[in-house]
């Protein structure tokens, strides 16, 4: 029999925090929420600790600890609430709970993620900014800890569910025997067929707008420069121990096939399901068993054909410079990451035009190569690199 698990949620009030809460409450006998973050939205946050009846919540500052006492409505005993970073860290590896979401968005959510990986936790992984910036680093703090990692991500999910590892959440990590390549596939974004010219003056509601997939803010635009596609790659890197040269982008716009996996006798195995997350979450959640999502089954006769393509780097330049990034290593890695946190963000906040993003990033990258090489032993040196890194895209074409 399986045992209970008590979960951590980092990041509740986001896209995958709220799915995550949805497949937790459909399994009353197998788990329960123990704890919740947020760093915004303190009333939703007091709904979720309520209805899940979370033992602790963890929020940023305490402004934010009296915004959540005055969202309590009152009638059930008030949750702990811990304030801070490092109370965020420390919930991640607190020895009442069993599983960590992590689905901060952005290095934010790198602290938390290797406190939980640390802790020796079965680790949900959601934010890919963590492996990105602190590839190594998390990647041994799972091997040297007994963690266990399940990849959230829509595609490493795919990828993890079409290798041969015979159950083992502890091994994704290990080359696998007799494979050839591992194929992620992209939906392209809201911005695939558009005219390079037109896409000066997009605005963040259009960036926004993904044609499959309802996602927090920050990832939209990410799918819409693909340079979400160039984290995943990266991503891939890390959790399955495959080099760059045999991970491969194929563009495929219906969002149904969420990854590949070829191996050496010419066998392609992919994972089919509707674009919602609940299906990766629950994967990670019930593993190895497989439990009710909440999503319904996938009609191919509706879709009636499927389509790919190779992805064109030049209306995409930002997964040009993602596996640029990954070549020169992870000090780039975590240039990329940093510049393209802070490019997002100028532009959701209408400081900096779309084409602009590439354009910070690439001399984000430029800068990084002419830095004397740095050593990323710790998380104080990839949080060090992380905010230079920011400071320097953050004087870059903003108004
Ligand atoms: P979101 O913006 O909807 O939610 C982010 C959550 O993180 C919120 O709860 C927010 O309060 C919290 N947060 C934001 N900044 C924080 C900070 N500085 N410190 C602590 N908490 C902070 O994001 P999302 O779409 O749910 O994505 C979360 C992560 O999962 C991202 O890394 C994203 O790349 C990854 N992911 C998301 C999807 C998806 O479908 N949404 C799919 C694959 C991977
Ligand atoms: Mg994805």
């Amino acid at each position: 029999m399986t045992a209970f698990q008590r979960v951590v949620v980092l990041g509740s009030t986001g896209s995958i925090g709220e799915s995550t809460l949805d497949v937790i409450a459909r399994h009353p006998e197998r788990m329960a929420v123990y704890a919740l973050s947020a760093h915004s939205r303190m009333q939703r946050l007091a709904e979720q600790a309520l209805a899940s009846r979370a033992a602790v919540v963890v929020v940023p500052d305490t402004a934010a600890r009296q915004k959540f006492i005055d969202a309590w409505p009152g009638g059930q005993p008030m949750p702990e609430i811990r304030v801070g970073a490092q109370a965020l860290a420390d919930t991640a590896a607190d020895p009442q709970c069993d599983a960590v979401m992590a689905a901060i968005v952005g290095a934010a959510g790198l602290p938390s993620a290797l406190a939980a990986a640390r802790a020796g936790k079965r680790v949900l992984l959601a934010n890919k900014e963590a492996l990105v910036a602190a590839g190594t680093l998390f990647m041994q703090a799972i091997r040297d800890n007994g963690a266990e990692l399940l990849p959230i991500d829509s595609e490493h999910n795919a990828i993890f569910q079409c290798l041969p590892h015979q159950g083992r959440a502890d091994a994704p990590h290990l080359p696998a025997k007799g494979v050839r390549r591992l194929l992620l596939t992209a939906s392209g974004g809201p911005f695939r067929g558009r005219d390079l010219q037109d896409l000066h003056d997009v605005t963040p509601e259009q960036a926004c707008a993904h044609p499959n997939w309802s996602m927090g803010r920050k990832i939209s635009v990410d799918s819409a420069t693909m340079l979400n596609k160039g984290l995943e790659v990266i991503e891939a890197h890390w959790l399955f121990a495959m080099p760059a040269d045999r991970i491969d982008v194929v563009v495929h716009p219906q969002s149904v096939v969420h990854s590949m996996v070829e191996y050496d006798d010419g066998s392609v195995l992919a994972q089919l399901g509707q674009p919602d997350m609940r299906t990766p979450i629950a994967y990670g959640l019930g593993f190895p068993d497989r439990i009710e999502s909440g999503v319904g089954p996938l009609d191919l006769t509706r879709h009636g054909r499927l389509d790919f393509e190779k992805p064109d780097l030049a209306r995409f330049p930002c997964l040009a410079h993602s596996f640029t990034a990954m070549r020169a290593g992870q000090g780039a890695c975590v240039a990329l990451n940093a510049a393209n946190e802070v490019a997002v963000e100028g532009f959701l906040e209408g400081r900096l035009a779309y084409t602009w993003i590439p354009r910070v990033i690439e001399a984000a990258l430029e800068w990084q190569a002419r830095q004397a090489s740095v050593t990323l032993s710790s998380l104080d040196d990839v949080l060090a690199l992380d905010a230079e890194a920011r400071a320097f895209a953050g004087n870059l074409g903003l108004a």
